[in-house]
C-alpha cells in the first residue's frame, strides 16, 4: 500500500519536534517518544499495516489541542488523530513522518443533562460508558458498535459508526446534538448544542464521518434516548442464506422496523455458539435474530408478524426470547461473533459494504463463488437488516500470498456491493483501506469536489494525509477555473 513519501526535513528535526510538544503538553507522559513506547501505537484495528509514529501526544485540554494543531499548520508536520485505535479502515494508522494526537485523556462525562435528554462528554469517553453512565436513570444512548467497550465516542463521530440498534434509532449522525471541533488553524469552533437544529450549513454533518481529516473533535454533546419498556429477540434458523435474505426484505416491505435484524451464515454461527453457547440452531444455513422493541402490546404484535412473514419464507426452526437473561443470550454471539471467528481462523480480514436489501440473495451467491475461486473461506455476521455487509475472509498470514489474495478478494466484494448500487462502506469508514477503491464509487468530478472541502478546512493537507483520497491534490490545482471558449463561467461572479 502506497503512503505519502515521509518528509526528510521533519525526520531530521524529530528531537525539536518533542521538544516543542513537551513546552505545549507538559504534564507527565503527555508526550511519548521512546520507540518501544511508540510500538502501542503502531496500527489500529486494521493490523495488517503497521506504522511507528514519530512522536505520540496526548494533550488534556482543548487549549493543548489547539496549540498542537496550530503547530503542526504552521511549521509544516502531519498530525493524525486517534481515539481509541479500533478503527477497522486504518484511519488511526500512523505517518512515521507526523504527530499522533491521542485523545485517551478526554474521558470524563461533563454533564447528563435529563430534562433536554443530551449527555455531554470528552470525545475519548467509551460508547459504551454514556449508556452505563445513565442506565440506572432509565435512559441509553442509542448507536451501539460491537466495539463499544473500548471505541470512544470521538472515534464514533469521525467515522460515524453503526450498530445493531442504527436500523431503527439511526447512525451516530443521527444521535448527535453537538460538537466542539480544533480546526489545524488551532481555532476552537462549536457547532449545534443542545437544541435540535441550527441556522447555516450543516457543519456537524460534514465533520461526522470525516475521519480525521478536518480537524479534531474535543466535545460532544449526544441525543439520550429512555430505554424501551419492552424488548425481546426472535432467533429464526434457516436452510438457505437466501431464504433468510428474503425474509429480511419482507419484513422491512410489511412496514416493520426492528430494533435490530441480524445474519450469520453457519460459520458464524458454528463460531459464536462454540465460543458462547448462545443457543444457535447447528442445523441452519443461516440465522436471523430480530430484536422489537417498545410497549409491550406492540412487541407482542410485532412478533407475531414477524413469525409469520418468517415461517411463509420456509423458517426451520423459531424461537422467541423467554425473559431478558434469554435475549441477552441470543445477541451474547452475535456481539462476540467477530473474536469467535478469530478462534477457527489464524486470521480474518472483516470486510465492509454495503446494499441495496433486496440484492441480499444475489450478492451472498456471489460471494460464496469467488470464495472458492480465492480458494478462501468467508464467515459472514452482518446488519442486514441496513443491507450492511461484514464478510469476514478467513486467510493464514504466515502463509506466503495468502494476506495479498485476502486483499483482492475483499476489493471484488466491494466492487461488487458498488455494482449492485451499493457503497464501499457502512461504517467502518474508508481510511487506508477502500483508499484506492474511491474511483470504483465515485468520478473525479465528485472526488474533486470533496477533496474542495478538505482543502477549506485544511489547505495545507496536515491532517491524517493518506487516508480516504486515492491522490492528494494541489488544493490551488483543484480550485481551477475552466475557461472554455474564451468564456469564464459565471461571469457575474466577482472574481479574486
Ligand atoms: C471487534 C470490532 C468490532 C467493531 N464493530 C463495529 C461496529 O459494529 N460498528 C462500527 O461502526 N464500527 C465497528 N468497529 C470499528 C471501530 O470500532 C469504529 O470505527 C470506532 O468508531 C472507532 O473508534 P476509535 O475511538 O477506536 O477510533 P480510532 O480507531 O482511534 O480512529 C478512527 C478514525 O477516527 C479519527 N478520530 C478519532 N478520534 C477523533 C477525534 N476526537 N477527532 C477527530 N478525528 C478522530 C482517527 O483519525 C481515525 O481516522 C469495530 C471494531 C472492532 C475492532
Amino acid at each position: 500500500m502506497r503512503m505519502p513519501e515521509p518528509d526528510a526535513t521533519t525526520l531530521d528535526r524529530r528531537l525539536s519536534v518533542v521538544h516543542e510538544l513537551r513546552r505545549m503538553v507538559p504534564e507527565p507522559g503527555g508526550v511519548i517518544h521512546d520507540p518501544d513506547e511508540l510500538a502501542v501505537y503502531e496500527c489500529d484495528g486494521l493490523t495488517a499495516y503497521r506504522q511507528l509514529p514519530l512522536v505520540v501526544v496526548l494533550p488534556q485540554t482543548t487549549r493543548q489541542v489547539a496549540q498542537v494543531l496550530k503547530y503542526c499548520h504552521e511549521t509544516g508536520v502531519k498530525v493524525v488523530p486517534r481515539g481509541a485505535g479500533t478503527s477497522l479502515s486504518g484511519g488511526a494508522l500512523p505517518l512515521a513522518d507526523g504527530i499522533t494526537l491521542g485523545l485517551g485523556k478526554f474521558n470524563r462525562i461533563l454533564e447528563v443533562d435529563l430534562e433536554n435528554r443530551c449527555a455531554v462528554v470528552q470525545p475519548g469517553v467509551t460508547n459504551l460508558a454514556i449508556s452505563t453512565a445513565v442506565a440506572g436513570q432509565g435512559f441509553y444512548y442509542a448507536p451501539d458498535p460491537s466495539s463499544q467497550i473500548a471505541c470512544s465516542i470521538g472515534g464514533n463521530v469521525a467515522e460515524n459508526s453503526g450498530g445493531v440498534h442504527c436500523l431503527k434509532y439511526g447512525l451516530t449522525t443521527n444521535n448527535l446534538l453537538g460538537l466542539e471541533f480544533v480546526t489545524i488553524e488551532g481555532e476552537v469552533i462549536r457547532l449545534g448544542g443542545k437544541h435540535l437544529d441550527s441556522p447555516g450549513y450543516d457543519l456537524m454533518g460534514v465533520i461526522t464521518g470525516s475521519e480525521g481529516l478536518l480537524g479534531v473533535v474535543t466535545e460532544v454533546t449526544v441525543r439520550l434516548l429512555p430505554t424501551p419498556a419492552t424488548a425481546r429477540a426472535l432467533l429464526m434458523g434457516f436452510e438457505s442464506s437466501e431464504a433468510a435474505g428474503d425474509t429480511v426484505t419482507a419484513i422491512i416491505a410489511g412496514g416493520i422496523i426492528p430494533a435490530g435484524l441480524e445474519m450469520m451464515d453457519r460459520p458464524a454461527i458454528h463460531a459464536a455458539e462454540a465460543f458462547c453457547h448462545a443457543g444457535y440452531p447447528l442445523d441452519a444455513e443461516a440465522l436471523l435474530i430480530c430484536e422489537l422493541d417498545g410497549p409491550e402490546a406492540e412487541v407482542e404484535h410485532l412478533i407475531e408478524q414477524v413469525a409469520a412473514i418468517a415461517r411463509g419464507k420456509g423458517a426451520n426452526s423459531l424461537r422467541v426470547s423467554a425473559d431478558e437473561a434469554e435475549r441477552q443470550a441470543f445477541w451474547a454471539g452475535r456481539k462476540a461473533a467477530f473474536p469467535a471467528v478469530g478462534r477457527i481462523s489464524p486470521d480474518y480480514y472483516c470486510m465492509d459494504g454495503t446494499i441495496p436489501r433486496h440484492q441480499l440473495p444475489h450478492v451472498l451467491g456471489r460471494m460464496r463463488q469467488m470464495s472458492a475461486e480465492y480458494g478462501l473461506d468467508v464467515a459472514n455476521v452482518f446488519h442486514a437488516g441496513d443491507g450492511n455487509l461484514h464478510p469476514l475472509i478467513l486467510f493464514d498470514a504466515n502463509r506466503p500470498g495468502d494476506l495479498e489474495k485476502a486483499e483482492a478478494f475483499g476489493a471484488e466484494i466491494l466492487k461488487l456491493c458498488v455494482e449492485v448500487g451499493g457503497v464501499l462502506t457502512g461504517e467502518h469508514g474508508v481510511g487506508v483501506e477502500k483508499r484506492d477503491l474511491m474511483p470504483v464509487m465515485f468520478e473525479p468530478v465528485d472526488l474533486a469536489h470533496q477533496q474542495q472541502v478538505k482543502c477549506a478546512f485544511d489547505p495545507r493537507h496536515r491532517l491524517n494525509p493518506g487516508k480516504m483520497f486515492p491522490e492528494l491534490h494541489n488544493c490551488a490545482e483543484l480550485g481551477r477555473l475552466h475557461v472554455s471558449g474564451g468564456r469564464m463561467p459565471f461571469p457575474d461572479l466577482p472574481r479574486f
